[in-house]
């Protein structure tokens, strides 16, 4: 039989609408709480700060298919479908039985699976009567993809920039800047927050956190303007499942379903995008796939965090959400996966580690290198440093296959590619690159401060 590499769906067999697993759900999320009042939060309130219908869509329970507007699906045929690939290149190097899969969402102009929500949400705002939109961004893909998808829909853009990203991706910021968005490091002099957290600590390096914060402000202090997230919040992860619907229509044209399915794990969008079609006939017709969320050792918040609530940013500004948490002053390790570096996971995602739907894994820097070179190497697609912790997590289960002769069926998204990341990779050759493990007082300490709403 001739072997078929890529598997690319026609233009009209496009998925039309977005699946929402919170409809499905056995256990639903619990609801984000008021700081002050801890009362539950209706979408009327998350309005204050995010487009309407994204807030609506936020807390949506009900309905499990949520249609694409039309000027969004016509922008996402810019690029999609995306092409789901057989890893034979990989399978070969690691002599291992598994199938190897990806869905390789690094193959639009923005370079990661980022704008898969960034056009809605701009699309939206415009339609809502909004003029500007603000965000944070850590690595920059966020940035450029809100920079694009604003510029798209006729919206002024103002991004903060985690300060270390800044430093060490300034291409990232000159991409947000030639699509029109105003740039800022964080934290900075510009807000209250990030005023706030220099007099504390001048030499701060910034984090999703502290962005998060700077962000926010500005959306609230300043008129028809709204704030947009690129990760963690259920309406992001709803819009990513463009990835792994068109990935189920893929796999059935390679004769194939899945055993593992696995994501690289920042907030879990890209996880959240790619596994919760998936899971979808886990939880309604008794499928038996495992779904693996690939973080970094060095911000453990899957494996070693606490469920409980807590803040999405580092000054407090946010509503309360229920997570797996490290504690939102945790200070994540400089790593060149940016975008990995958050505190908490998704609302959706801790419901479903909780309830044992899905489980984590911990990926040092330097495997997550090692494995991005080989894939490099064997594939030609130089991966971003977050999708590495994914192809980190994938070898790891190919080679437990070349153990136990299994022929698994293993599935993961490569949500970006590398090709604005190459110090890192200069690094990493050289030699400078080096693990960050944390110590569990660390984490106890981080924690200890986190209010104890669930007992
Ligand atoms: C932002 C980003 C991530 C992490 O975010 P998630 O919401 O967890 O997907 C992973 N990979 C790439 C390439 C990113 O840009």
């Amino acid at each position: 039989m001739k072997k078929q590499k890529k598997f690319i769906l026609q233009e009209k067999e496009i998925p039309t609408q977005w699946y929402n697993i919170q409809a499905d759900m056995v256990n639903k999320p619990l609801p984000p709480i008021h700081p002050a009042t801890k009362q539950p939060l209706t979408w009327e309130d998350l309005a204050h700060i995010f487009p309407a219908e994204c807030s609506r869509q936020e807390l949506d329970t009900e309905h499990r298919w949520i249609d694409i507007p039309e000027e969004v699906l016509e922008k996402y045929k810019f690029y999609r479908s995306t092409p789901l690939v057989r890893a034979y290149e990989l399978e070969k190097a690691l002599d291992t039985p598994a199938h190897i899969y990806f869905k390789n969402e690094s193959v639009n102009p923005l370079g990661s699976h980022k704008i898969n929500s960034a056009l809605p949400q701009c699309y939206y705002a415009k339609m809502e009567g909004t003029t500007n939109v603000t965000t944070e961004t850590g690595a920059g893909q966020w940035g450029a993809a809100l920079a694009y998808a604003a510029k798209v829909f006729g919206l002024e853009a103002a991004v903060y920039q985690v300060k270390i990203s800044m430093q060490q991706k300034p291409y990232r910021s000159s991409i947000m800047r030639t699509f029109g968005a105003v740039v800022t490091g964080s934290p900075s002099m510009s807000t209250r927050a990030g005023k706030d957290i220099l007099t504390v600590n001048p030499k701060h390096s910034g984090s999703l956190g502290t962005a998060i914060s700077e962000a926010v402000e500005l959306a609230m202090t300043t008129p028809n303007c709204k704030y947009t997230l690129g990760s963690v919040l259920n309406h992001v992860g709803l819009h990513q499942t463009i990835i792994g619907l068109e990935a189920e229509k893929q796999m059935a044209m390679a004769g194939e379903y899945p055993d593992m399915v696995i994501a690289c794990f920042g907030g879990g969008s890209n996880f959240g995008g790619i596994a919760f079609p998936f899971m979808r006939h886990s939880i309604l017709d008794g499928k038996k796939t495992e779904f693996i969320a690939a973080e970094p050792e060095s911000c453990p918040k899957l494996t070693r965090g606490v469920f409980q609530y807590d803040f999405g940013d580092e000054a407090g500004l946010t509503p309360l959400l229920p997570m797996y948490t490290l504690g939102h002053q945790f200070k994540p390790a400089n790593i060149h996966a940016g975008g990995l570096r958050y505190h908490g996971a998704g609302v959706i995602i801790s419901q479903l580690i909780k309830d044992k739907m899905m489980h984590g894994v911990d990926i040092p820097q330097l495997e997550s290198f090692d494995a991005g070179m080989l894939f490099a190497r064997t594939e030609g697609i130089i991966p971003a440093p977050e999708s590495c912790h994914a192809i980190a997590a994938t070898i790891r289960e190919a080679l437990k296959c070349k153990e136990s002769g299994e022929e698994k069926v293993i599935l993961f998204n490569l949500s970006g590619h590398g090709l604005i990341d190459m110090t890192a990779y200069d690094q990493y050759i050289d030699g400078d690159l080096q693990n960050y493990s944390i110590p569990d007082a660390e984490i106890a300490k981080n924690v200890a401060e986190l209010e104890p709403i669930i007992k």
